[in-house]
């Protein structure tokens, strides 16, 4: 069957849609972990197949910790994605990424309690390579498209990945920059590590929507300021993701789609004609 995307887009706070896809039609995915989080758009976006997936549904209906990450990034991976770009809005932790930046981070820390974050177990045991959660290569697409774009944009820094719903402490806040941590979000760690699982390249687009509380501006803000500022990234990051689609290189050539290959420890004579038939579209090739 032919892909019916190639490149998949999930949608954060505020990005529920994305303007320009042509000839979009919506999608429901079945997946053997339950439902997405909503039903998939998909159509052509300069010029390549694309998937977009509101992450929180649309109308913005679910909590970090209720999104169903295993069925968003299984349905990906049902629909042919190889690559996704991930947009989710941060705090900032530094006084130099300033809200309206982008920060394209290179590392994740989990400080998330209990959510599935592994399509594995139930009688099929993987560990991948989780050292660097990010693809290089989707990674500098996005650089491409703020620099097109004319967005601030920093390269690198660390994705602190909290459980939420409710923010920081002042306290906790300030323990994270003393971890040396830069932007504070509640959902990416585990799209990362799911997609990685799924041999799927995975990179973020953090847009900076303020700072955490740790900053002393943090409660001047007004809650109309950060609806603005949260708008004018949305529309950024619209344009930066077209000018990173443009970026991307058809091939892939980086190690995401086989990270695998080595990480499947369990007997393949020990496993179970269900748990193979449940994960064919991850672990076929290789079991
Ligand atoms: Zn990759």
């Amino acid at each position: 069957m032919a892909a019916k995307a190639e490149i998949g887009i999930i949608g954060g706070s505020g990005l529920y849609e994305m303007p320009g896809i042509e000839r979009v039609r919506e999608v429901e995915v079945v997946t053997p972990f339950g439902k997405p989080s909503d039903a998939y758009g998909l159509g052509i976006l300069e010029g390549r197949k694309v998937a977009f997936l509101a992450r929180h549904g649309r109308g913005h209906v679910l909590l970090p910790s209720e999104i169903n990450f295993r069925a968003n990034i299984f349905g990906m991976k049902k629909l042919g994605v190889e690559r996704i770009i991930s947009v989710s809005a941060v705090g900032s932790l530094r006084e130099e990424l300033e809200p309206l930046d982008m920060v394209l981070p290179s590392q994740f820390f989990d400080r998330t309690q209990a959510r599935p974050s592994t399509f594995f177990g139930g009688g099929i045991v993987a560990h991948i390579s989780f050292s660097d959660p990010i693809c290089p290569v989707v990674q500098q697409a996005l650089a491409a498209g703020c620099a097109e774009a004319g967005v601030a944009c920093h390269v690198g820094g660390t994705y602190l990945c909290m459980e939420g719903p409710a923010f920081s402490t002042k306290a906790e806040s300030n323990v994270y920059r003393s971890w040396g941590m830069d932007v504070i979000g509640m959902t990416n760690l585990q799209e990362a590590k799911l997609a990685r699982e799924a041999e799927l390249c995975y990179a973020t687009l953090a847009m900076v929507t303020d700072y955490d509380c740790w900053h002393p501006q943090h409660d001047a803000v007004s809650v109309s300021t950060v609806i603005e500022y949260l708008n004018r990234n949305v529309r950024n990051a619209q344009a930066v993701i077209r000018g990173a689609i443009r970026a991307l290189p058809a091939e892939r050539t980086c190690k995401c789609s086989s990270a695998l290959a080595h990480a499947i420890l369990t007997d393949p004579r020990r496993v179970s004609v269900r748990a193979k038939k449940k994960l064919a579209l991850l672990v076929g090739k290789y079991l």
